[in-house]
């Protein structure tokens, strides 16, 4: 297979040349699509790791006082230059992860999205903002927002670029230095995405990029950070939150799901098979929020069926760098096996395969081909883990209840996607569900895209959010500085104790009565 013409032994070796090693050794990364070593990418030691904080605190002591408008200078220029070599990046998402060009063209659009919103709405965030103290008139509050020092992120391999990348922003704009841990399959492109930062006058060592196996590099980064924020698992969440926690420091976790998709009577079913597709095939099913059950009414399941069976059918599956392929690989061969594992589980447990359900070494070594299943339980893996593959469970229900009562019934609560004509009774039902997204007559583009809007897990999906306004705040401390501008509290001298309770009391009434907090 031919690789993309910018993917040259150079290029890959000036990306990796920025990873910290005296003496881990390195990892070879792979192309996915035929199983070629590409570089060899160095390992960093717990040595390295500390190295790399100290280096970002010292760059970060400075970048921390440089006015605002002057860093979101440098996120403007990023903004343009991640437009500008766009194909470039698509190329390394592509190379280390597998998946389809179309969606790694889509990856690539997060981090504009994302430095466009903070580019507008930073300077809001971290004014200091004055509050009322507690005597009206004489004292006051001003809450000051300051960065938190440096940021550990730990990112997956499923979206590489837009997690190393995305939620750095925020952190970086917020007057932090970042460490970030990609996965080693993934590491190129946001080694990229920190090289095009510093093209655009990021100062060089604030933003690190450490390299090696999650347990290995894993401690020492949360050792040395001032706050975590880690995208993966939710037995590795699990791991992190329990070392953040111990270190008293804060962490956003942002974990898997099993996400449900229920699709009402009026539902249209043209839009509806359609975005179906996408919702359990997007990615190669290895999209957090992807679906991984359907529930779809008796009265149109029939029809739902055939026409989803028959679309999945017609999709393309295929390795290469154009945008012909409609569904890329899997990752590696591990999920590849993975994916496998469970669809064989299901269905030596009684599931039947509607399409697809096998593997597809004839197009590349990590392809599984897409998959509906039917007669999915809870006893199968299938049933309650989250696969991360393209695999998806079809479900018959009878009324709204019912429906609800099935997509609630798992651990996760990340994401839901609800189909109906009476938008109202739609938001009604999604309303209804445990999840921390909800997406009506879409899969989740909508809801994580409104940059606005804080997203995030419940359940065992995650603890906090990115986006909206504590998408940044999170990276900042609240300094509380109380000002008294002149000594009215306490007694007077020579005031009893007991006057001075009671005109407190009637203060405090007052004070309610006038609506003055
Ligand atoms: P993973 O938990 O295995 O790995 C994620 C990252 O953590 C990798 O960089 C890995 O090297 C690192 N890691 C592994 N063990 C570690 C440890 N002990 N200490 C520190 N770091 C460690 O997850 P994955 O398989 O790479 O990614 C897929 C998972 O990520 C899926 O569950 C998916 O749903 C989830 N995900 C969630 C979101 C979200 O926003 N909620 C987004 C993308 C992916």
């Amino acid at each position: 297979m031919l690789r993309p013409d910018s993917v040259t032994d150079s290029f890959l070796n000036r990306l990796v040349s920025r990873v910290p090693s005296t003496a881990g050794g390195s990892w070879k990364l792979t192309e996915v699509y035929s199983g070629e070593v590409l570089v060899e990418l160095p390992q960093s030691t717990p040595a390295d790791i500390s190295a790399a904080f100290a280096a970002s605190r010292r760059a970060q002591e400075e970048w921390s006082q440089w006015p605002l408008k002057k860093r979101l200078k440098v996120f403007k220029k990023f903004h343009s230059l991640v437009l500008s070599e766009n194909e470039t990046i698509v190329d390394l998402i592509q190379v280390e992860s597998g998946k389809a060009r179309r969606m790694a063209f889509e990856e690539t659009l997060d981090i504009p999205m994302v430095a466009g919103y903070y580019i507008k709405r930073a300077a809001r965030l971290l004014a200091p903002k004055k509050h009322a103290g507690p005597v009206p008139v004489v004292s006051s509050s001003l809450e000051i927002r300051q960065p938190k020092g440096v940021v550990g992120i730990i990112a997956p391999w499923n979206f590489p670029f837009a997690t190393g990348i995305s939620d750095a922003i925020p952190a970086l704009i917020a007057g932090n230095g970042v460490v970030v841990k990609p996965d080693n399959k993934t590491a190129l492109s946001p080694l990229y995405g920190v090289e095009l930062l510093e093209r655009a006058g990021l100062p060089k060592g604030l933003f690190q990029v450490v390299c090696g196996e999650g347990p290995d590099v894993g401690p020492t980064l949360i050792d040395n950070a001032n706050y975590v924020m880690f995208t993966g698992s939710t037995a590795t969440g699990r791991v992190i939150g329990e070392r953040a926690g111990r270190n008293l420091i804060g962490a956003c976790l942002e974990l898997g799901g099993k996400n449900p998709m229920i699709v009402l009577p009026d539902a249209n079913l043209d839009e509806t098979v359609k975005a179906a597709l996408f919702g359990a095939f997007g990615n190669t099913g290895q999209i957090c929020m992807h679906i991984e059950r359907m529930y779809i009414h008796d009265s149109i399941y029939d029809e739902f069926r055939s026409r989803f069976v028959e679309a999945t059918k017609n999709l393309r599956v295929g390795a290469s760098y154009d945008f012909e392929p409609e569904v890329g690989s899997l990752v590696s061969v591990e999920q590849k096996d993975r994916v496998a594992s469970h669809v064989e589980d299901a269905v030596a447990k009684g599931a039947t395969v509607l399409v697809g359900g096998r593997a597809l070494p004839e197009v590349g070594p990590a392809f599984f081909a897409p998959t509906i299943l039917e007669g999915v339980t809870k006893d199968m893996l299938a049933g309650v883990g989250e696969t991360f593959g393209p695999v998806v469970a079809l479900h018959r229900y009878s009324s709204e209840d019912e429906a609800v009562a099935l997509a609630n019934d798992t651990d996760y609560g990340l994401n839901a996607s609800v189909w109906g004509g009476d938008i109202d009774n739609a938001i009604r039902v999604g309303r209804r569900i445990h999840s921390g997204n909800v997406n009506i007559n879409d899969i989740l583009a909508t809801a994580y895209a409104s940059k606005g809007t804080p997203s995030g897990g419940v359940k065992q999906s995650g603890v906090g959010g990115r986006h909206g306004d504590q998408g940044l705040l999170k990276y900042t401390d609240c300094q509380n500085v109380g000002i008294l501008r002149k000594q009215v509290m306490g007694a007077p001298e020579g005031a009893s104790f007991e006057d001075n309770v009671k005109q407190q009391i009637t203060g405090l009434r007052v004070m309610r009565k006038l609506n003055i907090r």
